[in-house]
């Protein structure tokens, strides 16, 4: 296969992450965090290409909303107008995606985007449907789409049977996985459903939604950056919820509810796949907090799971004990090398 230097940029909502790949060999990375404001991004963007310092064949971004586009894509203008159309779906991301697409056209050189979404582009009519009128359904695309593809894809490679993954960073979300093919996941038509997560409520009622609006409250930003952790405890920041909650009350709460939405989303997923066999933790949190995932898995001692507690708390690969009804899997997620992957899936097909 030809040789090719890959830069892949992962922008979130606050940060830029950047890997550099030299085909499937990851030569350098890093990242910049808590950006603000455009001129923070630019200065990002710029500062990245100055490191690299070296010639790129092809840029990799990673775009959380691609709605119905189902694989990678070349970036053109036709695509970022679809990315752009989706940016009222993930208001958080899309459009901070495409200031940095667009800040690296000046370097001239192909650029590939790569969904959030594409995994779950197959899930069941019965998990991806809205039960609200089919007609509104159809004329705006409104579907569950799913997020954190990349990651839940990566993590679930090779597992047989019936497999829920926990994908728990600043943005979480849970996904039900049978023989490798999605069968449901917990965010929808934005990722703002689902999970308790850094800044966002995940799934509430949607009567609050109305009531806020009537109350004159922008009830999108109020859910979206200032509720979850933040809104329960006033922090965002998982690291400190948890160093506090022993003596604040709030953050203590905020802890639980966490907990709590995690327990009952693998709790459906386990009766939605009548079965689990192998349950996994990804991202910063779900790899590294022993006492979460030990919390987790007390809910599900009447199915037989249970912990090595030795192996939990080291992090390990895998932390189920050897009577354990379901594996339980600690995995490092890669979704610039997923990124990377699916799209040298193409270029070869057209080599
Ligand atoms: P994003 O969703 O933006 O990619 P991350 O996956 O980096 O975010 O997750 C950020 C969250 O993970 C923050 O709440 C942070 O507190 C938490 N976090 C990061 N590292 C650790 C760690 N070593 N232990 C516990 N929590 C962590």
């Amino acid at each position: 296969m030809k040789e090719r230097v890959i830069l892949v940029f992962n922008v979130g909502s606050s940060s830029i992450k950047y890997s550099l790949f030299k085909n499937y060999e990851l030569l350098k990375s890093g990242n910049y965090e808590r950006l603000k404001t455009k001129e923070d991004y630019e200065d990002s963007v710029k500062k990245i290409f100055e490191k690299i310092n070296s010639e790129i064949d092809i840029i990799i971004h990673r775009v959380v909303h691609g709605g119905d586009l189902k694989k990678p894509s070349r970036i053109t203008e036709k695509i970022k107008k679809r990315i752009k159309e989706f940016s009222e779906f993930a208001s958080l991301h899309n459009p901070k995606q495409i200031r940095v697409i667009e800040l690296c056209e000046k370097y001239k050189k192909p650029q590939y985007a790569v969904f959030d979404t594409m995994f779950f582009s197959e899930i069941p009519e019965i998990a991806r449907t809205y039960a609200i009128p089919k007609e509104i359904t159809k004329k705006y695309g409104i579907r569950r789409y799913g997020f954190h593809g990349l990651s839940h894809e990566y993590v679930s490679r090779n597992m047989k049977g019936k497999t829920i993954t926990c994908h728990l960073g600043a943005g979480s979300s849970i996904s039900a996985i049978i023989n490798g093919k999605p069968a449901d996941t917990s965010m929808g038509l934005t990722p703002l459903e689902g999970l308790i997560m850094g800044t966002r409520s995940g799934t509430i009622d949607p009567g609050i939604i109305f009531f806020l609006e009537k109350k004159g409250y922008d009830a999108e930003e109020m859910l979206s950056e200032k509720s979850g952790l933040k809104g329960v405890s006033g922090y965002n920041d998982f690291r400190d919820v948890r160093s506090k909650m022993n003596k604040d009350k709030n953050c203590k709460l905020a802890y639980e509810m966490f907990v709590y939405s995690i327990v009952k989303a693998i709790g459906s997923y386990i009766a939605a796949m009548n079965g689990i066999d192998n349950l996994v933790f990804t991202a910063a949190i779900g790899e590294n907090v022993p006492m979460l995932r030990r919390d987790v898995c007390s809910h599900f001692s009447y199915l037989g799971i249970r912990l090595n507690k030795e192996e939990n708390e080291k992090n390990s690969k895998m932390i189920s004990s050897k009577s354990s009804k379901a594996k339980v899997w600690v995995k490092k997620t890669d979704e610039e090398r997923t990124a990377v992957e699916e799209v040298l899936k193409i270029l070869r097909t057209s080599e």
